[in-house]
């Protein structure tokens, strides 16, 4: 037997870090007390998650897939693209589970118990779960945005915002996902069509945590609704407020995410895109360099591991988000792409996540006509690595 594991959280990066240690040969146990749980989310997953994790493919009968997209910019100009290959939309219970189901079929034991706290023990962790205390050799935190692993493992840890979003699941059917920003605030109100609802929010970034910004969120989303969608009624759905974690301190990706035993891996770790808050490819791709590392005999090395395999690109998105989100230049790209092409196909791109931002001001320089690309490149301009 390997390493006794002990993985808090069993949402997309919990469960997929389990299935991939038990797979290994280590003696694994993730706590969720809600699982299984609808986590308040999009569920969208792109074509470059399908791509990365293939065994997607297998569960994609349970998702809604969709190849329609309509953004729709500040002043109300749209733009409607078609992608060659679909974004996925599941329920996030069905999702889970089936990584949840991998995990305890690889040997991973799941408990429903709630983690209170953890704290150092001889030579390893305490984790107190409800009543009962487990030892593990090695923590893993994958308990989310607001994660309580994080508070103990890096104290030093910056303070990043959280975005606060607002939705709500309601029985109504769309064929096209369909996206609206604003000139006030960044962020954007999303309808993704499931298969048998249809999942609106609306995510400010950078909103202040707690206090009446969840209240105010949720009023601006019903006036949208009331403004656009008058024939949608979300009293028949069920509404709810989340967090997801937007680094836009780019010293927050200086900060360790493991050491020799503790590791965080998904929201835990702050791993999402803070551009289109995409983040259930970063919960699979966090907990797969993490199981490399640990596959390698060097768990100490996912640090090196993650930065390696997608540090750049979260944060070269952390550093562009201030700029993507300035009405003037999602106006233009709205604009341009109504008229143009190959804007649309760039936009296609993004949205399936095969256009990394890391080479995006290089494809708006080749491809798109002079005039407009230099217009668009103006807010991109060159935003430090970080390692
Ligand atoms: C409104 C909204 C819309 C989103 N839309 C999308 C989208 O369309 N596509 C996309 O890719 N991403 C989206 N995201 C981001 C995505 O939901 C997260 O990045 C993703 O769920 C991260 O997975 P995770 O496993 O790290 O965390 P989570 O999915 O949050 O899972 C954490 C788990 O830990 C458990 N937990 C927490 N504390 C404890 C404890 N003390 N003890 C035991 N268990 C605990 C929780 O019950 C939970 O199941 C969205 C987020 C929000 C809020």
């Amino acid at each position: 037997m390997g390493m006794r594991i002990g993985i808090v959280g069993g949402g997309p990066a919990g469960a997929y870090a389990a299935w991939q240690a038990a797979e290994q040969g280590h003696d694994v146990t993730f706590f969720d007390h809600r699982a299984p749980w609808e986590k308040p989310c999009g569920g969208g997953i792109t074509v470059k998650a399908q791509d990365e994790f293939p065994w997607i493919g297998e569960i994609e009968s349970q998702s809604r897939a969709v190849t329609e997209f309509r953004f729709r910019s500040p002043t109300d100009l749209e733009v409607e693209f078609g992608c060659p290959r679909p974004t996925l939309i599941f329920a996030r219970a069905e999702f889970d589970e089936a990584v949840r189901s991998r995990a305890r079929a690889a040997g991973a034991k799941q408990l429903g118990l709630k983690v209170q706290s953890v704290e150092r023990g001889r030579g390893g962790w305490l984790v107190d779960a409800q009543g009962e205390r487990f030892e593990v050799d090695f923590l893993v935190g994958a308990d989310g945005a607001v994660s309580k692993v994080r508070e103990t493992v890096a104290p030093e840890f910056p303070a990043f915002v959280n975005s606060i979003a607002a939705g709500f699941f309601i029985p109504a059917r769309l064929d096209t996902v369909e996206t609206k920003f604003f000139s006030d605030a960044r962020g954007y109100l999303w309808f993704f069509p499931r298969p048998d609802h249809l999942s609106v929010g609306l995510c400010l970034w950078g909103g202040e945590a707690g206090g009446s910004a969840g209240r105010e969120t949720r009023q601006r989303l019903l006036d949208l609704l009331a403004t656009y969608y008058p024939n949608l009624d979300p009293g028949l759905g069920k509404g709810y407020g989340a967090f997801i974690p937007t680094i836009m301190n780019p010293a927050c990706w200086r900060v360790p995410r493991g050491g020799g035993d503790w590791a965080l891996v998904g929201d835990a770790g702050g791993f999402v895109d803070a551009i289109t808050g995409e983040g259930i490819f970063y919960a699979l791709r966090s907990a797969r360099a993490w199981s490399r590392a640990l596959a390698a005999g060097r768990p100490e090395a996912y640090d090196r591991q993650w930065r390696a395999e997608f540090g750049d690109e979260l944060a070269k998105a952390s550093a562009l988000v201030h700029r993507f989100y300035h009405p003037r230049f999602i106006e233009r790209v709205i604009g341009f792409g109504s008229k143009s092409q190959s804007v649309r196909r760039l936009l296609s791109d993004l949205v399936m996540g095969t256009q990394p931002y890391v080479t995006l001001r290089r494809r708006l320089q080749r491809e798109i006509v002079r005039g407009a690309a230099r217009r668009m490149t103006r807010f991109l301009g060159p935003a430090a690595a970080i390692r």
